[in-house]
């Protein structure tokens, strides 16, 4: 047992960094150790995918080093330093060849790109942008380059389509989806955002598979199925996040498609707990900063003695599509209904309703963004505080 040990975040990305600020509003002395496998810095992600238009260095985008947050949260911060297992019997990490004791443990250990199999071959002609590692790499094999080819068509590939059009690139987006963005908003948003793309001079291939990606000249080549080839300097995936799931599946932590937490953001294993990209709470896992944010509120309080019951909001997601201004509230709580959408243009208003006609999501684009907060009050909380 290990009472005395201190509290364990492994992950400084937005949601170990913001819980270990949370926590010290509660608790100046608890010992405080945080572990991360990167570099450490405190940056903002979603500054990612607008860093090219505003010619950002990956070293811009950081905000704070590993020491200065140790010092701010008055706690130790070990970085470039991998997790290797967990030992739930004992509350001990490995790290490689030392252990770390735990008096409790949080997995804030974020969500990897999914990868296409031609990855490996590829090398850095095709990359994905999932930290800020990544983004410095991508920047590095972008140097002297002018044509993109984006591969996915879901939040994550238009941002970057707009961010690298922004900052004068040429673009071409590649997707099995039939239409952008298709998890989120209905086909005609998702057209409006396409035209307003193609007018910066996007290019889209939609509901096409890739037949072959290689290498070529300095960049790759890539054949369609509908026939099409195309030939970039550079590409980009964007083909989505799958939560890291190996360090709880190894620990014998239940996962799902997170690793599986109760209202209280505790793991199937006592004295572990889960939150950000990697966590699913009551089915949900949702990878935008608003949940991991109320999440770190409420753990910390759990965390400081004060038993807490996460409850989310209704939490709409800006799209980073200025070509397309776009606000997502996804319908979540809806088994079943459909969208209808109104408006002219690239000033649309969708609303879905359920079989019943209430309100469970809305995507609004150009001046109907305007809508939000009024909307946002008509929507059901995406988990509802348990009656007392
Ligand atoms: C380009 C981009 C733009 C986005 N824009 C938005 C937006 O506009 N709005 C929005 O709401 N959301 C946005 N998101 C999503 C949002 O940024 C994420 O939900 C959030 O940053 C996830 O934070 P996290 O701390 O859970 O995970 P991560 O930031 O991935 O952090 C995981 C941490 O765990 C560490 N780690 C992992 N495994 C180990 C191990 N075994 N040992 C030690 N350390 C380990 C990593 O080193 C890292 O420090 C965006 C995402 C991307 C990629």
């Amino acid at each position: 047992m290990s009472d005395n040990a201190p509290l364990v975040i492994v992950g400084t990305g937005l949601a170990g960094y913001n819980l270990a600020k949370e926590v010290r509003k509660l608790d100046s002395e608890r010992e405080l150790l945080l572990i991360t496998a990167d570099d450490g810095r405190f940056y903002s992600k979603p500054l990612l995918s607008t860093g090219f238009a505003k010619a950002k260095e990956a070293d811009e985008l950081a905000m704070q080093d590993a020491a200065t947050m140790a010092e701010q949260l008055n706690a130790e911060v070990l970085f470039h330093t991998q997790v290797t297992g967990i030992d739930v019997q004992r509350r001990m990490l490995q790290l490689g060849g030392t252990e770390q004791a735990y008096s409790e443990l949080v997995l804030a250990v974020g969500a990897e790109p999914r990868r296409l199999p031609w990855a490996d071959d590829l090398g850095d002609r095709l990359l994905s942008i999932n930290d800020l590692l990544d983004y410095g790499r991508f920047r590095t094999a972008l140097k002297g380059k002018r044509k993109v080819v984006i591969i996915g068509a879901g939040l994550i590939g238009c941002e970057f389509a707009n961010d690298l059009l922004a900052g004068g690139l040429e673009v071409t987006v590649v997707a099995s989806d039939p239409y952008l963005m298709p998890q989120l908003i209905p086909e005609p948003v998702a057209a409006a955002v396409q035209t307003q793309l193609e007018a910066l001079g996007a290019v889209f291939h939609l509901g096409c598979a890739i037949e072959s990606l290689e290498a070529a000249q300095e960049g790759v080549s890539l054949r369609l199925d509908d026939g099409s080839l195309v030939i970039a300097d550079q590409a980009l995936s964007a083909i989505g996040l799958a939560p890291r799931l190996s360090l709880a599946e190894q620990a014998g932590l239940q996962v799902g498609r997170g690793i599986v937490v109760d209202r209280g953001l505790a793991t199937s294993q006592p004295h572990i707990y889960a939150l950000g990209d990697c966590a699913e709470v009551q089915g949900l896992n949702l990878m935008y900063v608003m949940p991991l944010m109320t999440s770190a509120r409420a753990l910390a309080k759990t965390l400081c003695g004060t038993a807490n019951e996460l409850s989310y909001p209704a939490m709409p997601v800006m799209v980073k599509t200025p070509a397309c201004p776009l606000v997502v509230a996804p319908p979540l709580t809806a088994e079943s209904g459909h969208w209808s959408t109104t408006g002219e243009g690239s000033d649309l208003q969708a609303l879905f309703h359920d079989d019943q006609g209430r309100l469970h999501g809305f995507a609004l684009t150009g001046s109907k963004v305007a809508e939000k907060l009024k909307l946002t009050r008509e929507l059901p909380g995406w988990l509802l505080a348990t009656p007392s």
